[in-house]
């Protein structure tokens, strides 16, 4: 028997970038009775979820939900869009980009795998995992596709293994400058509803994203934001679908419905979580992340540590990657400090393992939630015995005191 429960007092930290914790209307929410998901009271519910969607995602486009993970919507953006040996653009800036890119390749297409070349001298890493999409690249790169062979540019937008947050209008721009006709398709797995995510406005034609991260629920849901640039190429894709196919699940979903069984009470969870990011509104909520990562990183800056992102402009405001010194096992530091303090930080992955550790600054959290987290991190630090060239608990605190959260926008 294992016991569920194994936090000995007070809450679980839960500091890594997804799933994030999830807030007791939520939990309530979700502990409700599950209904019948074909009677009247859940087409109401059905209808409710996609429309909260549409304003979550910024779209008058058709969004479908799935039950299912992350991974499941990457999958269902491709086998609706594509044909078997069709060419994909897709950037390397981190693990998460690396995974879709080996779902192309199991899924029959052709990959092309631009990256930014080289390893930082100072940290060791590669380059391509600091930075985020040069959209200058990607333009460069369509001009010369004068056949139009290539027929999606895949992209992640905020990169969950590195804390990289690329420019997705900048991507646009570039497709269009190129005059190439290919898709846009975008993992904001980790982005919507704690970054700036405009799926219109930056002319995605299909966005993926999941439950755990700025929708506050746990996982097990997941979605793709669609154009109608995206569903005509889903009338002639023949890559292989049924469970995600677009066709049915948007049709029904529209009166409220699923072709099957959809997960009920996590679709509880996601209308309580639709009502608290709309009743505060986006911008605000976009603002307090914001507001976070920038208290975050003055910690790890006045640590004297280097931040994951290499360029201050595309700091994610979603979660934070400290490098560790190169003779330091940063996994080794992580789980000291959740033995020790019961806090749970994100582990470096890939390409990444063991030189850093991620702290998650999303969702359900506030100032006091994250002075508790970077104590128990320069705690941990110390224990560890890597030094410190200052305290980032102070940093924080001055940050914190001196700048009030902003006025919602009425
Ligand atoms: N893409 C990004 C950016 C992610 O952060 C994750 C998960 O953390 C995934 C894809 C995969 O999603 P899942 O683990 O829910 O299948």
């Amino acid at each position: 028997m294992i016991t569920l429960d194994q936090h000995p007092s007070g809450r679980h930290f839960l500091q890594v970038p997804g799933p994030s914790p999830v807030p007791d209307r939520i939990l309530r929410a979700i502990s409700l009775p599950t209904i019948d998901h074909r009677g009247p009271e859940f087409g109401l519910l059905g209808k409710k979820v996609v429309s909260g969607m549409q304003q979550v995602f910024q779209t008058r486009h058709p969004v479908a939900i799935y039950p299912a993970s992350g991974t499941g919507a990457w999958e269902a953006a491709l086998v609706n869009t594509m044909s078997a040996g069709d060419a994909v653009l897709m950037v390397e800036t981190g693990h998460f980009a690396a995974l879709w890119q080996k779902m192309a390749l199991r899924l029959g297409l052709e990959p092309e795998f631009l990256a930014l070349p080289g390893i930082d001298t100072t940290t060791g890493l590669p380059n391509a995992w600091r930075h985020g999409v040069d959209a200058a690249v990607v333009e460069e790169r369509l001009r010369k596709d004068n056949a139009h062979r290539i027929k999606a540019v895949c992209v992640v937008h905020n990169e969950t293994s590195t804390g990289v947050t690329s420019d997705i209008a900048a991507v646009r721009h570039a497709i269009d400058a190129a005059r190439h006709p290919a898709l846009l398709m975008v993992d904001s797995i980790s982005g919507l509803a704690s970054a700036d995510y405009r799926h219109d406005e930056w002319g995605v034609d299909v966005t993926v994203s999941g439950s755990q991260k700025g929708l506050m629920l746990p996982p097990g849901i997941s979605f793709n934001a669609l154009s109608p640039k995206a569903i005509e190429f889903s009338k002639t894709a023949r890559l292989p679908r049924s469970y995600w196919g677009w066709d049915e699940i948007v049709e029904m979903s529209a009166g409220g419905y699923w072709p099957y069984t959809p997960n009920t009470n996590l679709l509880y969870g996601l209308s309580e979580a639709l009502d608290m990011l709309l009743e505060q509104g986006l911008s605000a909520v976009f603002a307090r992340h914001k507001r976070w990562g920038t208290a975050v990183r003055a910690a790890v800056q006045a640590w004297g540590l280097s931040i994951q992102c290499a360029d201050p402009a595309l700091y994610s405001p979603v979660l934070t990657g400290v490098i560790t010194p190169r003779s330091v096992d940063a996994d080794a530091v992580r789980r000291m400090i959740h033995e020790r303090f019961d806090l749970s930080l994100g582990t470096g992955l890939g390409k990444l393992k063991g030189r850093m550790f991620r702290i998650g600054h999303l969702g359900d959290s506030n100032d006091l939630t994250l002075m508790a987290t970077l104590a128990g991190v320069e705690m941990g630090l110390k224990l560890a015995g890597v030094p410190l060239a200052g305290s980032g608990v102070s940093a924080a605190m001055e940050f914190f005191a001196a700048t009030p959260v902003p006025a919602p926008v009425v």
